[in-house]
Order: structure tokens, then sequence, then C-alpha cells
């Protein structure tokens, strides 16, 4: 499943996990949002080393108990906030934080807890349907293996790598909006789709930060290079950032 922007001068749609999400504006194409330039290898380092220092010990923001929580929060967390997901997890998972159980749960089961999260028909099929495949295919573990994740109903690229990262320890970045507009506003990754985007954070980011890039992205993004109006003058990169409308 492919994880595409699809269009680049006009704000409309992203597909998610094969998720077609309204952006409602979180995706910033307006001018100066995709940089030409590139980041020095050296400012890059320097950047993520004062990102780290902000926070040193970054973690999702998503609430999970084992890696297949972790999972379905994420195949849960499309079109929907952190905190409206962890809201309906809380009794889902207290209820149901293995495949079998989730299975027993039944798919009415699932949609009663997920009711106040968008897509909940569809997203309580495909948690439905990954823990039945879990079970048979991985004796109930979630694989550590990219192309067995994204086998799985209703996860992508952009899920598996999240899982693989924050579950498994592995340098992967999950390119969403803000780590999809801050690796172009600063020139640190520059790129016309998020597949592009991720392939330059990874070629370029230092592996040393590989490993926390994504949560060091998504926070700068959430709370400071905001998609409306970022906040620069706040900014700890704000000398490195080749962002040409810089608000300070
Ligand atoms: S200086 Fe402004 S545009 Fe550049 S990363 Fe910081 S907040 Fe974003």
């Amino acid at each position: 499943m492919t994880t595409t922007i699809s269009s680049f001068c006009k704000i409309d749609t992203i597909d998610i996990d094969g998720l077609w999400l309204k952006t409602r504006g979180e995706v910033d194409f307006t001018k100066g949002a995709v940089m030409a330039k590139k980041m020095k290898l050296a400012d890059i380092d320097v950047a993520f080393e004062r990102l780290s220092q902000t926070t040193p010990n970054p973690q999702t923001e998503l609430n999970f108990t084992n890696p297949y929580t972790l999972l379905v929060a994420v195949a849960l967390s499309a079109q929907a906030t952190d905190v409206g997901v962890n809201k309906a997890t809380k009794a889902l998972f207290e209820m149901a934080d293995t495949p079998e159980k989730m299975v027993a749960l039944g798919l009415g089961g699932i949609k009663d807890h997920i009711k106040t999260i968008g897509l909940f028909n569809m997203k309580a099929k495909n948690v439905l349907a990954l823990s039945e495949i879990l079970i048979a295919k991985h004796q109930s573990q979630v694989p550590q293996d990219r192309e067995a994740l994204e086998a799985l109903p209703g996860v992508g690229r952009k899920t598996a790598n999240v899982v693989l990262n924050e579950a498994f320890g592995e340098p992967t970045i999950a390119v969403d909006t803000h780590i999809f507009r801050l690796g172009n506003r600063t020139g640190i990754a520059p790129g016309k789709d998020v597949l592009v985007v991720e392939k330059e954070l990874l070629r370029r980011i230092p592996d040393k930060w590989k490993k926390g890039a994504h949560h060091w992205m998504i926070l700068h993004g959430r709370y400071v290079c905001k998609a409306r109006k970022p906040d620069c003058a706040q900014c700890v990169i704000a000398d490195l950032c080749l962002f040409k409308a810089k608000t300070i």
C-alpha cells in the first residue's frame, strides 16, 4: 500500500495507510513550504542535537501496553487525534490486549469501543481481520518484518514504520503531515511526496539520531513549526532552517 500526497499545490486530501483523509489545512503547500535547497549535513546534526535536548526521551503520545496494542492504536489513529484514540482504547485494551481477546470481543464489541473515532466501521473490521491473521499466521505475535506488517489489513507503510521503530527499536521514520512539512520547510529532507521525504530523511540524518528522529520532528511540527503559523521566534533550529517565510 502506498502513501502519497495527492496534490502539491492545493490542500485537499492525504492518503495515510489507505485512508484518504481531508487534511483541513494540516499540510501546508503554501509558497515557500517546499524547499529547493537542502540543509547542510553538519547543520542537520546540530539540529537534532538541539531537538533531542528539548525532549531527551521522546515517546509516542498514543497509549499502548505491548506491540499488539501499539499496532492497533496506530491503525486506529488515522484521521483521529492521539487523545481521541487513547480515550477509546483505554477500555478496549483493558478487555482485549491480545489478538485472541480481540477476536473474542467480536466486530460489534470492537465497534462499541471505538465508535467515537473517525471511520470506526472500517477500522473495526481491519482490527478484527488483522487479529485473526496474527493468530493464524504469526503465532499471535506482531511480526518484526515490514512486508508481513504491510500485508495486514489497514496497515500501510506509515503504521509499519511506527511499529518497527516503537516496538522493535528499528531506525525507521514514519512520515506524517508534520514531518513532511518540517522536512520541506527546513531543508532537512525536501521531497514532493512522503516516500521521497522518508528516503531523504534516512539518507541524510546521522544514524545516532534515527531512532528518535520521527518523535522529535512530530513534536516540533505539532507544537512549534505549526502548519498555518510556525512559531519561529521560539524555534531552537531557526538559525539552521532554510524556510523563506519565517515568522521572525
Ligand atoms: S524556523 Fe520556523 S519554519 Fe523553520 S523549523 Fe523553526 S518554526 Fe519551522
